[in-house]
């Protein structure tokens, strides 16, 4: 079977996804890339009944490769993704606080540092029907220099070097948005101005062990925070 270790981290990330609210039903879709090659969850199956073996495998043009199952419809915007960022791996879901932040804002306002975890502002990609190249392009566009982007009335979508690593960007953009959701309920939210969000960077590269770009690290990605900023 080709790709079986990225097929299995598809069928765990995408139980963990149900698991902890971000994937209602068949919505949300994951890929990991492996060379010229994509493993990608299927279309009309719930993220939490996956096997390894009912995830296709596509190449970067989107042709099946493997699997009897077709690929989920947002495989040509994770294809996209991929050839604009390089990264490893790809997740979408309409998670709710995402979904809010979505289908009223332009961008999702710096409320909180740890937004340049995800390399800054994370904006909205313009609205387009789900599955087309529109969305696709437009989606490239709002994650240039990023690791998260929402989609106009739709979700959103992480990248990551890996599955885990795009995995967690999704926690961490439902979580800012629900932070900015809920914060707006209680009054207007002071937004961080660029010096201070500059700051935060410059403090990230002053801690040890901060880790320093790898040679074959595709230079569009940014580096995220050691572990667990303070
Ligand atoms: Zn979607």
């Amino acid at each position: 079977m080709l790709l079986a270790e990225q097929r299995q981290l598809l069928c765990e990330h995408g139980r963990r996804a149900v698991e902890t609210g971000l994937v209602i039903g068949t919505s949300g879709n994951l890929s990991v890339r492996l060379g010229d090659l994509v493993a990608v969850t299927p279309g009309g199956v719930a993220l939490d009944r996956l096997e390894p073996e009912a995830c296709p495998v596509v190449d970067v043009e989107g042709h099946l490769v493997e699997g009897e199952l077709q690929p989920s419809s947002e495989t040509p915007m994770h294809l996209a993704v991929y050839a604009a960022t390089g990264a490893g791996a790809v997740v979408h879901t309409h998670s709710v606080f995402g979904a809010v932040v979505a289908t009223t804002m332009t961008e999702l306002p710096p409320i909180h540092y740890n937004t340049m975890l995800l390399g800054g502002t994370v904006r909205v990609a313009e609205y387009a029907t789900y599955g087309t190249s529109e969305l696709a392009a437009n989606v490239e566009a709002a994650l240039r220099d990023r690791r998260a982007a929402l989609l106009a009335n739709h979700g959103g979508v992480t990248i990551g070097d890996d599955l885990p690593q795009a995995f967690e960007a999704t926690r961490l953009l439902e979580w800012l948005c629900e932070v900015y959701v809920r914060a707006r309920a209680v009054g207007e939210p002071r937004v961080l101005t660029e010096e201070q969000l500059s700051a935060v960077v410059l403090r990230a590269l002053q801690t040890p062990g901060f880790p320093r770009r790898e040679n074959d690290r595709p230079a569009e990605l940014p580096v995220p925070f050691p572990d667990t900023p303070t």
